[in-house]
C-alpha cells in the first residue's frame, strides 16, 4: 500500500480547485502531506463540491488515512458585479458612483450586490476593492447610490470583493446563498464549516444551532476577518470550536501591520484554552506561478508554526496555482525542519483552569503530557468517544507521537485537523487490560512502535463506562 511520507505535527489545509481537483492529484496531495482540504464555497457549484467529497473519500478508504473536509462558507462578503470590457480603468481624484441597480460596469458607475450599502456607509468611510489595491472614500449617499471619490485608482475588474472597513455591515452573518452551502455541508457530513467574516459569538453560535437542530455533528470554525470580531475575540474563541486567522481581508480590513501581532495573540489564546487555530492566506502566494517560495514565504511559514499554530493553509496557491504538489512537499520540509529545530514549540504545560468543569480530567491529560517529557516517551495514547481528550492533549503540543483510539469514525477525520492527532478505529471495550496491550500490539504492527519504547497511555476505567479520562498508565513496550 502505499504509504504517506510526512509525518508534521503541524497540519495544512490545501483549498481544492481546477489545478487539484482531480481523484489522480487530489490522491498525490495526500501522499504529500495534506491533512483536511478546503471546500471554497465562494466558488463551484454542489456538483463540483460532491465530486471532491467523493474524491477525498474513497482516497481515505484506500490510503487508511483521515483527510478532512472543510466548507468554507463565504459569508457576508460583498463584491463588484461584471464591468464592461472585462476592466475598466479608475484614476485618482475622479467621482466612482457606486449603484445596487443591476447595470454592466463603466470608469464612472459600477455596480454591486450589497443591497444595504448606500444604507450602510457613512460620509468620509473607506471603501476597498480588490484587496485593498483600489481606494475609495464615501462622498454621500442617494437612494441606491453611494457617491465616491477615488484615492488609489488602477484597473477594475469583474467581481472584485468589496472590504468596508469602517461601516456597520447590516447583511446577516449567514446569507441565503450560505443557508443553500449549509444544508449541503451538512447533508454530506462535512467535519468543520468555517464561517466568514464572523463579527459577534452569536454569529458561531447560532450557526452551531442549526448544526445541532439538525441532528448533525459538523464543527464550526470562526474566521477572523473583521475588525468587530478582535474586540469580541475571546467570546468567539470560546463559542467556536476553532479558529481561522484570515489574514487575506483581516489585512484589509485592518492595518496591516498589526496582522503579525494579532496573528500571535490568536495563536495564543487558542492555545491557552486546547482551541485549533488555522493560519491563511499567502504563505506560498509566489508559488502559485513559482516552483520555490521565497525565502519570506519560508520564514512565514517558519514562524506560524513556532507561534504554535495547530494548521497552515494554502488558497490559491494549490487551488489553482501551476505547482500545488510543489507547494505541499516545500511546506512539509519547512514544518518540519521547525519541528526537528526548534524546542521552544513544545511542552506547553500550563495549569489547567480550575473553573472548567472538566478540571479533574485535564489534569489527568496534563500529568501524562508531563510525565511523557519526564520519561521521553515515544508516545501517548487516547481513548475518546467525544474527540475531548484528543483537543486536551493536543494543546499541551507533546513531542511524544500522539495516537488517538476511538469507536466514533466521523470523528477520526475532525480531529485530523488538530495539532499533532492521528486517529485509529478501535471498539472492543472489554477491559481496560486488554484494550491497554490491544492498541499497544496495534501500534507496534502498524510500524508506529518499536521494543523498548516507552508509551503512556490515557484512559477511562472503568473502560465500558466511556467516561473521561482519569487514568494513566506506562508501558516499555516488549
Ligand atoms: P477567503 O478567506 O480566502 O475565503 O477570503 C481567507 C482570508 O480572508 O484570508
Ligand atoms: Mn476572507
Amino acid at each position: 500500500m502505499e504509504q504517506r511520507i510526512a509525518f508534521n505535527k503541524t497540519k495544512i489545509v490545501a483549498t481544492v480547485g481546477p489545478a487539484c481537483n482531480s481523484r489522480e492529484k487530489l490522491k498525490e496531495l495526500a501522499l504529500a502531506g495534506v491533512d483536511v482540504f478546503r471546500l471554497n464555497f465562494s466558488h463551484g457549484s454542489h456538483e463540483e463540491h460532491l465530486q471532491v467529497v467523493q474524491y477525498v473519500r474513497s482516497i481515505n478508504e484506500e490510503l487508511g488515512t483521515h483527510i478532512a473536509l472543510l466548507q468554507d462558507l463565504q459569508g457576508p462578503k460583498i463584491r463588484t458585479r461584471e464591468v464592461e470590457n472585462n476592466g475598466v480603468e479608475l484614476k485618482a481624484g475622479q467621482e466612482l458612483v457606486i449603484t445596487t441597480e443591476r447595470v454592466l460596469g463603466n470608469s464612472h458607475l459600477i455596480s454591486t450586490s450589497y443591497e444595504a450599502m448606500p444604507q450602510d456607509v457613512k460620509s468620509g468611510d473607506m471603501i476597498l476593492v480588490d484587496d485593498g489595491k483600489i481606494e475609495l472614500r464615501v462622498e454621500r449617499s442617494e437612494g441606491n447610490k453611494v457617491f465616491t471619490r477615488v484615492i488609489y485608482g488602477g484597473i477594475l475588474k469583474s467581481r472584485k470583493g468589496i472590504n468596508l472597513p469602517m461601516t456597520d455591515v447590516s447583511a446577516p452573518s449567514l446569507t441565503e446563498k450560505d443557508e443553500e452551502d449549509l444544508v449541503f455541508g451538512m447533508q454530506n457530513d462535512l467535519d468543520w464549516i468555517a464561517l466568514s467574516f464572523v463579527r459577534t459569538a452569536d454569529d458561531v453560535l447560532s450557526l452551531k444551532e442549526k448544526i445541532r437542530k439538525a441532528g448533525k455533528y459538523c464543527k464550526v470554525m470562526a474566521k477572523v476577518e473583521k475588525p468587530e470580531a478582535l474586540k469580541n475575540i475571546d467570546a468567539i474563541i470560546r463559542a467556536a470550536d476553532g479558529i481561522m486567522v484570515a489574514r487575506g481581508d483581516l489585512g484589509v480590513e485592518t492595518q496591516m501591520e498589526e496582522v503579525p501581532m494579532v496573528q500571535k495573540m490568536i495563536v495564543r489564546k487558542c492555545n491557552d484554552i486546547g482551541k485549533p487555530v488555522i493560519i491563511a492566506t499567502q504563505m506560498m502566494e509566489s508559488m502559485i506561478t513559482n516552483p520555490r517560495p521565497t525565502r519570506a514565504e519560508t520564514n512565514d511559514i517558519a514562524n506560524a508554526v513556532s507561534d504554535g499554530a495547530d494548521a497552515l493553509m494554502l488558497s490559491a496557491e494549490t487551488a489553482a496555482g501551476q505547482y500545488p504538489l510543489e507547494v505541499i512537499k516545500s511546506m512539509v520540509r519547512t514544518i518540519l525542519s521547525v519541528e526537528e529545530n526548534m524546542p521552544s514549540i513544545y511542552f506547553k504545560h500550563e495549569n489547567v483552569s480550575e473553573q472548567s468543569a472538566t478540571f479533574l480530567n485535564d489534569s489527568i491529560v496534563l500529568q501524562a503530557c508531563r510525565l511523557a517529557k519526564k520519561v521521553k516517551a515515544n508516545a501517548i495514547v487516547g481513548m475518546t468517544k467525544s474527540g475531548y481528550t484528543g483537543y486536551r492533549i493536543a494543546s499541551h503540543r507533546p513531542k511524544a507521537n500522539v495516537f488517538i483510539f476511538t469507536n466514533n469514525r466521523p470523528l477520526m477525520s475532525s480531529l485530523n485537523l488538530l495539532w499533532g492527532i492521528r486517529c485509529f478505529y478501535y471498539d472492543k471495550m472489554e477491559s481496560t487490560d486488554q484494550t491497554f496491550t490491544d492498541i499497544t500490539n496495534y501500534l507496534k504492527e502498524m510500524g508506529c512502535l518499536f521494543e523498548g519504547n516507552i508509551l503512556i497511555h490515557t484512559a477511562s476505567m472503568p473502560i465500558q463506562a466511556k467516561a473521561r479520562t482519569n487514568t494513566i498508565k506506562l508501558t516499555v513496550v516488549d
